[in-house]
């Protein structure tokens, strides 16, 4: 297996590997100035990521031939592939003026040659600045999607989100479950542990949920210490199921090593019975069984 680890940047003298022999050097450059200004031409209709790899994907196979792409970002948690990743595959780190923008490998049953790592760098070159105005978008859009503290989706998402899953689910007669989760006694850990550690605690409250539910479930932090869960083709039944192991694992969790806190969380749940306009009843309906639980001494699920 061969896998080599280059750096492609905007200042192309960057490249880590090789330097005494650059791929791309001026004459090179020169060659491909024209298809890596076609190439950026095209990648520049999209500012969606995925999109822009697949894209990128496509315009690179009529020049190298290979089996599959990825392409990561960790740090904005951006996970992509194309096609199959066999056995072979060049490796680059993506920089601008020093702004890491990811890593990009290529993959292919056979070793990659010279020549068209050659190809493969100077059209990588095409990339990058498309590539950075993608996640400049990606990272406006998660700031104004997602909570900071928590990372789960905030709440000015919420109201869309349920319309959209209401209307799904009575277009393919699916079922839909809410569940609301309030933390129980969170003023306590504040007040005995401080703000920093109640924080802490919120976020890992967070992560158990979003640990629990599945990818196509939506955790919204609805407010201070409580959030949302939609489940979309989830019935009473299973979303009881759910709520039960989400109280299970918040109870179990101690999310500190140096510290004892305890977490309990208490859950209302209700499902859509095909009432014409449900939001709001949904919610109310919820809400009353959330006060249900607390009110019936905590760490528990009611429902609706
Ligand atoms: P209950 O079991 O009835 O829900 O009791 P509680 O103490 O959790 O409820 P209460 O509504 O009295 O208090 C909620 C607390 O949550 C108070 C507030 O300081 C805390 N809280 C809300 N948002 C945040 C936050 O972002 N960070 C921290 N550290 N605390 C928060
Ligand atoms: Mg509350
Ligand atoms: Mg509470």
């Amino acid at each position: 297996m061969n896998s080599r680890i280059h750096s492609i940047a905007g200042n192309l003298k960057k490249m880590k590997t090789d330097p005494s022999h650059p791929r791309i050097n001026a004459e090179s450059k020169q060659r491909y100035a024209s298809k890596v200004l076609a190439l950026t031409g095209v990648l520049q209709t999209t500012l969606e990521t995925s999109e822009l790899i697949n894209l990128f994907a496509k315009e690179l196979s009529g020049f190298v031939r290979f089996d599959g792409v990825s392409y990561q970002l960790p740090e904005l948690q951006i996970h992509i592939s194309v096609g199959s990743l066999t056995s072979h595959s060049c490796q680059y780190q993506l920089l601008v003026s020093g702004e890491a923008l990811g890593e990009i490998k290529l993959f292919r049953f056979y070793p990659f040659e010279e020549n068209e790592l050659e190809t493969i760098e100077n059209l990588l070159s095409g990339l990058l600045y498309p590539l950075r105005n993608a996640l400049l978008y990606h990272r406006a859009v998660q700031t104004a999607l997602i909570d900071p503290l928590t990372g789960v989706k905030n709440r000015s998402t919420m109201e869309e989100a349920i319309q959209r899953e209401l209307k799904l689910a009575r277009r393919h007669a699916r079922s839909l479950s809410v569940v609301l989760l309030d933390i129980d006694h969170f003023k306590q850990v504040n007040d005995e542990h401080g703000h920093l550690y109640g924080d802490q605690a919120l976020r890992a409250v967070a992560q158990c949920v979003q640990k629990t539910i599945r990818d196509s479930d939506l955790l919204f932090r609805y407010g201070g210490e409580e959030f949302m869960i939609l489940l979309s083709g989830t019935d009473a039944e299973g979303s009881a199921l759910l709520a039960e192991r989400i109280r299970q694992e918040v109870e179990n969790m101690r999310p500190f090593s140096n510290r004892d806190i305890r977490l309990t969380v208490s859950l209302g749940i209700t499902s859509l019975r095909g009432e014409p306009d449900a939001t709001a009843l949904l919610l109310e309906r919820a809400d009353a069984a959330l006060y249900r639980a607390k009110q019936g001494g905590r760490n528990r699920v009611e429902f609706a």
